[in-house]
């Protein structure tokens, strides 16, 4: 079994970066150890956010936004993305200064897709949020999309760009011979020049496999839907220095997240909700919106990931490893980066080199020594 580039997991990024460089003419085989879109790219809040992102992560993700608006381009389905606008609000004057002191310092960089509003202007654009606010940042063109027919969407693009997939498939092993990653996995051995590592929360296994051990932390993000309520929010809403994220679905249920952390299973190979810290996350959205007590809560889940010291990515090729590509670290942050991100993973994959600038998303700033493999 041999290609121009095997994608070691099959959610969101490794799917993005499989279409693109098939799209790009390489023979592309995908692996995943479980079912595509099992772990963080199924369990998302699905949020496309511009808002409160890291500079540094700004020209990925205000290029991401431009390619949510026209999704039907890259992968033949909307994706379920409406450009609902997101909100972060702010509870109190000091929060605002926050607000206002980005907004003004993304200005001066010519950067508008973020813009400040006050107390009654956020009170015309959500009436349902009737706890104490001040004003807010404001991005009209963000929104949400719907993850399962996104995972849907990029698959089904992916099969036709040519690339193959194998689910039930762990990779086991990497050794390079030649010029070539022999890759050992569950379903025999698949021989490719470049490999593509976009295992998530399993991602520093992949790279200590291949003798490049990292330093990377794990996140187990929750989310709680409720049973349905009039729709009444149309944008996501977050709150600065909280962590929540509020959105209403069309059928009216709510989506409440926001970061708030559960803990690992005890197979070490997934997440599991922390009703405790479910309850406090839940303080925030009753100040906000105090209708919402007495609303049932019909499902909870927490989905696992890898996250950096910084919270960005970790995106290209490894220092140590020839011919390995790092795909991963998003932090709870990556569903909106999938366009942009599999396009960068594509042309390394592809050409060898970027045009964009990865340097704050180098591995550099997370490889351990090899012996504390
Ligand atoms: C609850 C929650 C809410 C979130 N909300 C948002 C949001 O609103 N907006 C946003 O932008 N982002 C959000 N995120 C983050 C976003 O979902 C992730 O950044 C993104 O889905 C990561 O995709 P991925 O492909 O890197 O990882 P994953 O989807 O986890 O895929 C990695 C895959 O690799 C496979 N794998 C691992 N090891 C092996 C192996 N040895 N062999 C073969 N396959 C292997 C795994 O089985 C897995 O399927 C959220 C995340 C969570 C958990």
């Amino acid at each position: 079994m041999t290609f121009d580039a095997l994608v070691i997991g099959g959610g969101l990024h490794g799917l993005s970066a499989a279409l693109q460089a098939a799209r790009r003419g390489m023979k592309v085989a995908l692996v995943e150890r479980d079912f595509l879109g099992r772990h963080a790219s199924g369990a998302t809040a699905a949020g496309v956010r511009t808002l409160g992102r890291d500079p540094a992560e700004l020209p990925l993700s205000l290029e991401a936004a431009e390619t949510w608006h026209v999704m039907e381009e890259l992968v033949g389905d909307s994706c379920g993305f409406h450009a609902t606008g997101q909100v972060q609000v702010a509870e109190d004057e000091a929060a605002m200064e926050k607000l206002r002191a980005r907004v003004e310092g993304l200005q001066a960089r010519g950067m508008s897709h973020e813009e400040l509003i006050g107390a009654n202007e956020l009170k015309s654009l959500v009436p349902a949020m009737t706890g104490p606010c001040v004003g807010a940042a404001w991005t009209p063109r963000d929104g949400a999309a719907d993850p399962h027919v996104t995972i849907r969407a990029f698959r089904t693009a992916a099969l036709a760009a040519g690339v193959e997939m194998h689910e039930q498939c762990a990779v086991t092993g990497l050794s390079r011979r030649e010029g070539t990653w022999i890759v050992t996995t569950s379903k025999g051995a698949f021989e490719a020049p470049v490999v593509i590592n976009a295992a998530g929360a399993w991602s520093a296994e992949i790279a200590r496999l291949a003798g490049d051990p990292l330093r990377l932390g794990l996140k187990h993000s929750m989310m709680i839907v409720t049973e349905r309520a009039s729709r009444v929010v149309a944008p996501v809403i977050s709150a600065m220095g909280r962590r929540l994220s509020f959105k209403q679905t069309d059928a009216g249920t709510l989506l409440i997240g926001g970061g708030v952390q559960g803990r690992i299973h005890d197979d070490g190979q997934s997440a599991v909700v922390d009703f405790a810290a479910l309850a406090l996350a839940l303080d925030t959205t009753r100040r906000l919106f105090p209708w919402t007590e007495g609303l049932r809560i019909v499902r909870t889940w927490a989905g696992m990931e890898a996250t950096t010291d910084n919270h960005l990515p970790i995106i290209g090729f490894s220092n140590r490893a020839e011919g390995l590509i790092h795909d991963f670290g998003f932090s709870g942050h990556g569903f909106q980066l999938v366009p942009s991100v599999g396009r960068v993973v594509a042309e390394l994959a592809a050409e060898g080199h970027t045009e964009t600038d990865l340097s704050a998303f180098d591995p550099a700033r997370i490889e351990l020594e090899r012996d504390a493999a």
